[in-house]
């Protein structure tokens, strides 16, 4: 069964004072156990712990047949990218940070942009890539998104890919070609499935406080894995999450999360609420 995989997408909001109750009310809280515990059998790794002055534990590694690799938590916490080395420093281990965008390349005259290397030595291991917001706001094309996408894993980041319809595609009854066409622009630049989340959010629920249903959740869900099983292969299908974005509350995560397909969430605003909490233990 795939583990159940929660990102929150702070977006461009917060400061250290509000980020940082955030973070105290997430350190504390009970976390589903399913979701949160390392699935490596005792035997096969040395998880090694490095405390930071504040007696936080900020690094865990394991050696795996003489491999050095980290292990991802599956609960996620995308910060601004000011933010991000704060965020990393105070957040218990065991909850993930992702960044919410990089670039294609590792470094160079990019004013601006962060690159996979940059947000490795802050102690990040996930990027967020894809977003709605990236593609109309700031005009990322597909393109642009897989070569980050294909850079990104290629320097060891996790990638959660964002997929999604606007209404009037839905509307044009067009919602599939354009989710598989999107989807395809990721395949098209990943080699290795197991550090890539599929996030399936309709820009029409984005913000809006619509959600999609349950059922349309996993209506899409199931053509999604269903064009994963066709183009990819079985196993992938099988064992690639794909979680569910656009106005999930905490009074909505528990039947969306009941659904076969639904693996998961990629949160927004109520990520920067205490119901953050309800959310990742959506599925005990
Ligand atoms: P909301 O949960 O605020 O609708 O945002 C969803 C989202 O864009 C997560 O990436």
């Amino acid at each position: 069964s795939r583990k159940f995989f929660v990102g929150g997408n702070w977006k461009m909001n917060g400061d250290k004072a509000s980020l940082g109750e955030l973070i105290k009310t997430l350190n504390s809280a009970k976390l589903d156990p399913n979701t949160v515990e390392m699935t490596i059998a005792p035997h096969t790794c040395v998880v090694k712990q490095q405390q930071n002055k504040e007696g936080h534990v900020s690094v865990i590694r394991a050696r795996i047949n003489g491999w050095l690799t980290q292990l991802y938590s599956e609960v996620v916490c995308g910060a601004p990218s000011i933010y991000l080395e704060f965020a990393r420093t105070k957040l218990d281990p065991k909850i993930g940070v992702a960044a919410q965008n990089c670039y294609k390349v590792k470094g160079g005259a990019f004013t601006g942009e962060i690159s996979p290397a940059m947000i490795k030595d802050v102690g990040v291991h996930w990027v967020i890539l894809g977003h709605s917001e990236r593609r109309w706001v700031f005009g990322e094309t597909d393109a642009l998104i897989g070569q980050k996408c294909a850079h990104a894993l290629e320097n060891g980041l996790g990638v959660i890919a964002c997929i999604g319809e606007k209404l009037d595609e839905r509307e044009a009854g067009i919602t599939e070609k354009v989710i598989n066409a999107q989807t395809k622009h990721f395949a098209d630049n990943i080699k290795d499935w197991s550090k890539v989340v599929l996030a399936y959010e309709p820009v029409w629920a984005i913000g809006t406080g619509k959600t999609a249903s349950p059922a349309q959740a996993q209506d899409v869900h199931d053509k999604l894995r269903q064009w994963v099983k066709a183009n990819v292969s079985e196993a992938v299908a099988n064992s690639v999450r794909i979680i569910y974005g656009g106005s999930v509350t905490g009074g909505t995560c528990k039947e969306l999360g009941g659904m076969k397909d639904v693996d998961g969430f990629l949160v927004g605003g109520a990520a920067l609420k205490p119901e953050f909490v309800d959310i990742i233990n959506a599925k005990q």
